[in-house]
């Protein structure tokens, strides 16, 4: 007789009480923050959609196709149909409260990746059953090794025909040189309707379409056969995690048998083995048919870590609050919002904060996130999630803490343990991010004007671009006094694509883009110095400068003094105030290059001497010093520097060398060709941005669309004078 146990996801309006209460109680060992990860189209969001729905939170589901999930939020994203903004959401599962970080998968946006990777504690990796590990995949795989971050993989799409689960875990095992573990494997009937063996508990699981998922069946295997086969691989299991976990292999020694292992025992090794990250457990499922979700619910509960088994280095804030500014988001009834991983202590409404740059503000009111629904509270404990009003300084990336006197305690306390630890370099440059004034910002590759529709909305214009570089810091802003245009730095044409949109469907303002450019540097090419002496009469006062300044090529200051013995004594002499306006005219200079106006680097500006009349105004010394850098840099000249991206290309052998030849034709640096698995090889390459537009469907052509690539910017790089040539002209829109 098949012993059916029906497993009912209760009625909605019990389970909002339910959540209700967990929400109130909500101990930071009830708390799980989750990042959830994967290439593009592997089913993120439609994941992200059920687990919702099953919570409770949402009344119907969303797809993606039909652009109205609850994650993918902005229009443009819809439009779209990709997630941009990694939002927030929270629910409550079997007494715990997951917050859920829905990440962006387009790499015109890895800066908001790895911010909302210093908020979660475990990450979920969705697979594409049909694809396994592609190159996104290994990306995201990398920067959760970066943040030591633990995982479950979620296997999507086994509903298809051609899903390959062995081929995914195989995938795991070689393309990301992590130990998997399967708790589940996936079984079709005859009509091909999916359903799941359940490894630890030896059950048969499968789904009910009629409530759109809700309940599933879990029943006992249908032959003895079957149960065999089963109770192998729970052994197997057993066997395997004994191997990373000591007090399993006791039982297992003592006991003398697997049999004898209770489910208990081993979701427990399983949950340590992971929280250590020595194994990463697989389950499956899809979710566009409802199948297997809740399974990854419980998994997340039952194997990925509260805030407290994490994050120990926040521990130098004691009880003290300090929280990460991980997010910001424009909301049109409450303005600007600001999203905090509380790390330590509580935050309560009305409470003043100071920010890493040391402004003092105020939060006004906080909320509980639900992506584009806010409900909200009066305070919120350690490990969970804040949603701010009322901070208007705050950029993402942020430090956040109540005092100047509680963050330098803290930061007294870091070093203290630190000397008496050992710990590894990896982990100080963990610590180091942690309290580094600015965030690591990304350098813009790209760069086009941007005009409003009329001269009277500039003025708008530039707020809503102020407004929407807080939330995004990877966007740059500028104003080129020469064409007199507003100038935006990004990241690559949907970058640039998306604050256009934006600006028309939440400021109402309809700009105009101009032609995407590649953003060039510039260093000098020799060293120089020089004099420059100005005069001028201004309203009836006399305004003289006399300024020496050299040009050296150094990476570590941008502006010191010159102190020769002959300069020291001058140097000494002048008052810091003056010293200030000199270097910011002076710095002023490097912003635009003589060659095609890009940022002048690895440049250091020496002053050896100034001299400057009584009563001359400073925004005078200012623009002398600027003009005395802009001919030094004539003197001299620059030469350009291009944005170079780093490519990960994974292809099968036989269209490797058409790959390789096509590269080397875009000037690329090949840094390895390495098989992956038995028939591909991953090639690693550095190419030139300017070689690079329409690479991806290049590729796709040359490979016959079996090709999978990753890009990212990889810094910048001097080249030969040719190509310094074509782009100039370029730039110059001669060619
Ligand atoms: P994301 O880019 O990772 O957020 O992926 P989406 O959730 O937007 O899904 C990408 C596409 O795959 C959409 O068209 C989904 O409907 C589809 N999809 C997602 N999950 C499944 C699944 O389990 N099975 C099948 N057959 N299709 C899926
Ligand atoms: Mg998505």
């Amino acid at each position: 007789i098949m012993q059916n146990a029906l497993h009912r996801v209760p009625f909605r309006h019990c389970r909002l009480m339910l959540c209700a209460q967990i929400l109130r109680r909500s101990y930071s060992s009830d708390i799980r923050n989750i990042g959830i990860l994967a290439h593009i189209d592997a089913g993120k969001t439609t994941t992200t959609e059920r687990m919702l729905y099953y919570a409770g939170k949402t009344r119907s589901l969303g797809e993606v196709h039909r652009g109205n999930t609850v994650t993918d939020y902005l229009t443009q994203e819809r439009e779209r149909g990709i997630t941009i903004c990694s939002s927030a959401v929270t629910f409550g599962w079997n007494g715990k409260r997951i917050n859920l970080l829905d990440t962006p998968g387009h790499i015109d946006f890895t800066m908001e990746v790895e911010q909302s990777l210093h908020a979660v504690d475990g990450v979920i990796v969705v697979l594409d059953g049909t694809a396994g590990v592609e190159a996104q995949t290994v990306t995201v795989w990398t920067q959760a090794d970066k943040h030591k971050l633990p995982r479950l993989v979620f296997v999507n799409k086994m509903d298809r025909p051609d899903a390959d689960f062995d081929r995914c875990v195989q995938d795991l095992r070689n393309k990301l040189e992590t130990t998997p573990v399967c708790l589940q494997y996936p079984t079709k009937s005859i009509e091909g309707q999916l359903s799941i063996y359940d490894v630890i508990t030896l059950e048969h699981l499968s789904w009910q379409q009629g409530d759109l998922g809700r309940s599933y069946k879990q029943s006992k295997l249908e032959t003895a056969e079957l149960s065999v086969e089963l109770q192998e691989k729970r052994n197997e299991l057993i066997d395997q995690l004994s191997g990373h976990d000591d007090e399993l292999a006791e039982v297992v020694i003592s006991t003398e048998s697997f049999d004898k292992v209770s489910n208990e025992l081993i979701m427990q090794a399983l949950r340590r083995a992971t929280c250590q990250q020595k194994v990463v457990p697989v389950l499956l499922g899809s979710a566009y048919k409802n199948i297997g979700i809740q399974r990854l619910m419980d998994a997340v509960n039952s194997y990925l870590p509260a805030p407290a088994e994490r994050n120990q280095i926040y521990e130098c804030f004691g009880n003290e609050f300090a929280g990460k500014v991980f997010k910001i988001v424009h909301d049109k009834q409450r303005g600007a919002l600001t999203l905090v991983r509380l790390l330590s202590g509580e935050l309560k409404r009305g409470m003043r904060l100071i920010c890493s740059r040391g402004q003092a503000e105020t939060v006004t009111k906080i909320y509980e996130p639900l992506a584009d629904e806010y409900r909200e509270v009066s305070a919120v404990q350690t490990g969970d999630v804040a949603i701010c009003a009322g901070l208007k300084t705050t950029v993402t990336g942020d430090l956040l803490s109540s005092s100047h006197a509680s963050l330098k305690n803290a930061q007294k306390r870091l070093l203290k343990s630190r000397n008496s630890n050992t710990n590894t370099a990896e982990d100080e440059d963990l610590d180091d991010e942690l309290f580094t004034i600015e965030p690591q910002i990304p350098d813009a590759v790209y760069f086009c004007s941007i005009e409003p529709p009329s001269i009277s909305a500039q003025t708008a214009m530039e707020h809503a671009l102020s407004q929407l570089r807080r939330e995004d810091p990877s966007l740059r802003v500028s104003y080129d006094a020469v064409t007199g245009q507003t100038v935006l730095g990004g990241m690559g044409e949907l970058h640039m694509d998306i604050i256009k949109s934006r600006m028309l469907s939440e400021y109402k303002i309809d700009v105009d883009l101009g032609p995407l450019q590649i953003a060039y540097k510039e260093t000098i090419e020799a060293p120089a110095l020089t004099t420059l002496s100005v005069e001028k009469e201004i309203a009836g006062s006399k305004q003289n400068a006399s300024l020496t300044l050299e040009l050296v090529n150094d990476q570590s200051e941008l502006f010191s003094l010159a102190k020769t013995p002959e300069n020291v004594q001058h140097l000494n002499a002048l008052r810091p105030r003056l010293i200030q306006v000199l270097r910011k005219g002076a710095l002023s200079a490097l912003e635009r290059g003589p060659r095609v106006g890009g940022q002048v680097v690895d440049t250091q500006i020496l002053l050896h001497n100034a001299t400057i009349a009584r009563g001359t105004a400073d925004s005078f010394v200012m623009a002398t010093a600027a003009q005395c850098v802009q001919k030094l840099l004539s003197m001299t000249g620059t030469r350009l520097l291009e944005p170079i991206m780093a490519l990960e290309i994974v292809a099968p052998n036989e269209h490797t060398s058409g790959i390789l030849a096509d590269l080397s034709r875009r000037r690329a640096l090949i840094k390895d060709v390495m098989p992956k698995g038995d028939r591909n090889k991953l090639i690693v390459v550095n190419a030139p941005l300017a070689e690079l537009s329409g690479y991806s469907s290049a590729l796709r052509t040359i490979s016959s669309g079996t090709a999978n690539m990753t890009m990212q910017p990889c810094g910048f790089a001097e080249m030969n004078s040719s190509d310094e040539l074509i782009a100039v002209r370029r730039a110059q829109g001669l060619e």
